[in-house]
């Protein structure tokens, strides 16, 4: 390993690593899922050219190494294991361009999700994907775990928003595949190697994003319901009506709503007992007619009797409120606690099924178990977070029957946060026998000596 240091000192100068005390102490060893080990060293490369000879180095040495970028990921993909080097991006934070005729953005890989958001802003565009970590939360981050967030499903997860990348293999090979053409059917298409592959395949160091026209004006209502089925209803009325504006369709199941009141400073914006509360919001380009399409749904839907219930925000304060109820799990550690929490997705028609079946079988282990249900319905997901007064806290054992419960209605135990090293036992709950021997053999063709974030998304690939 001295040896490592000294040739990775001597190819790109003393200040590309630290090792020892030297390295930081809470900055590389855990994200907002895992607290791991402090890497024995971490590289900072400046560029792509660096991150090929830290890699071709490292592969040399057989020497482990995990990428990370803002270390806000929810499922321990980044965190180190012991005698691993981390490589961070953070030195890579330039935007390199922005193309108005082509619609994109080119960014290193280690800008933050705000910066982005802000250079697209100025532009008078949008950069869409948008979630909690924004400020910390790097961009190569992002696309290596496919990031989801707040606004799918108008503009897609992170796949959906990088036409082309640049990465490094794990032998130093650097990949250039900056595409800036929405089509381009010229043989396999290789970026999606390395989105939502957790950094196990190489190292995204460039991003082609795009953007797009900012929206002129935000709609929000916040909705009730008094069955899944409207809920449902109520969905397809406001895909119609809306015509590919609707950006938010965020389901609370009564009890969540029961649990997120208690975090609010203000009065409710819609009385609780109902069993279903929808937050829905849609962006379009021309204020006035927009208004009154929303408004005409909300109205449409009260009349055919879907929604028993519904506000709409005439304000921005008032937008924010409805936004709050939905964004109360961040209070969720001092309202509903010792938690766990979870993010799955299933086919829509069923979840309601799902979260009886959920609900029940938590009950019938623990009878005092609390379990609220809430998500981005209309992109398949939900998230649950189950309660429980007890220590120690069972979390593997309310893990086992929740991912079983998911298995057993085909959905997937990783909606949004990627399997890292904290789902790794669950990944086969979601994924066929075939399916995982084509990921393992695809990892050992590009990383035949599992150097790169050895241990995440499949374990141990070795035997
Ligand atoms: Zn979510």
């Amino acid at each position: 390993m001295i040896n490592l240091i000294d040739d990775l000192k001597n190819a790109l100068g003393s200040d590309i690593v630290k090792t020892g005390d030297e390295v930081p102490e809470h900055q590389h060893t855990k994200d907002f899922a895992l607290r791991g080990v402090r890497p024995f060293a971490v590289a900072y490369p400046r560029s792509a050219g660096d991150v090929s000879v830290i890699l071709r180095l490292c592969n040399q040495h057989h020497q482990a190494v995990v990428p990370q970028g803002g270390m806000t990921g929810l499922a321990g993909g980044a965190v180190a294991a012991e005698g691993q080097l981390a490589l961070s991006l953070s030195r890579m934070g330039e935007i390199e361009e922005i193309d108005l005729a082509a619609g994109t953005m080119t960014v290193q890989a280690g800008v933050a999700l705000q910066t982005v958001q802000e250079a697209a802003d100025r532009a008078d565009m949008l950069f869409p994907l948008d979630l909690g970590g924004r400020g910390s939360c790097q961009v190569g981050g992002m696309a290596s775990t496919n990031a989801g967030g707040n606004r799918v499903l108008r503009y897609g997860m992170a796949r959906a928003l990088i036409l082309g990348l640049e990465a490094v293999l794990p032998d130093g090979t650097i990949i250039n595949n900056l595409n800036k053409m929405l089509k381009n059917n010229a043989g396999y298409d290789l970026k999606q190697l390395f989105i939502g592959s957790e950094g196990t395949l190489g190292v995204i160091t460039r991003l082609i994003l795009r953007i797009f026209p900012k929206p002129r004006s935000v709609s929000t209502a916040l909705c009730s319901s008094r069955s899944y089925a409207d809920v449902l209803a109520f969905l397809q009325l406001s895909n119609q009506t809306l015509a590919g504006a609707l950006s938010a369709f965020e389901v609370m199941w009564a009890d969540f709503y029961e649990v997120a009141q208690r975090s609010q400073k203000r009065g409710l914006p819609l009385p609780s007992g109902e069993p279903f509360y929808v937050l829905v919001e849609a962006l379009g380009g021309d204020p006035l007619s927009d208004k009154e399409k929303f408004e005409g749904l909300i109205a449409r839907a009260l009349e055919d009797g879907v929604l028993t219930d519904g506000v709409v925000a005439q304000s921005l304060r008032d937008a924010e409120a409805f936004w709050a109820l939905r964004d109360s799990p961040g209070e969720f550690r001092q309202t509903y606690w010792p938690n766990t929490a979870f993010d799955v997705s299933l086919p829509i028609g069923e979840i309601d099924d799902f979260v009886e079946a959920c609900r029940d079988r938590l009950r019938s282990a623990w009878p005092d178990v609390n379990s609220v249900y809430f998500g981005h319905i209309a992109d398949s997901n939900i998230h649950i977070v189950v309660q429980l007064d007890q220590k120690p806290f069972p979390k593997r054992a309310i893990e086992e029957i929740v991912y079983e419960t998911v298995r057993d209605y085909r959905g997937s135990v990783s909606a949004e946060h990627g399997i890292g090293v904290v789902k790794l036992d669950f990944l086969e709950f979601s994924r066929t026998p075939e399916e995982i021997a084509l990921m393992r053999t695809l990892k050992l063709a590009i990383d035949p000596h599992n150097i790169l974030n050895p241990g995440k998304v499949l374990g141990d690939v070795s035997s």
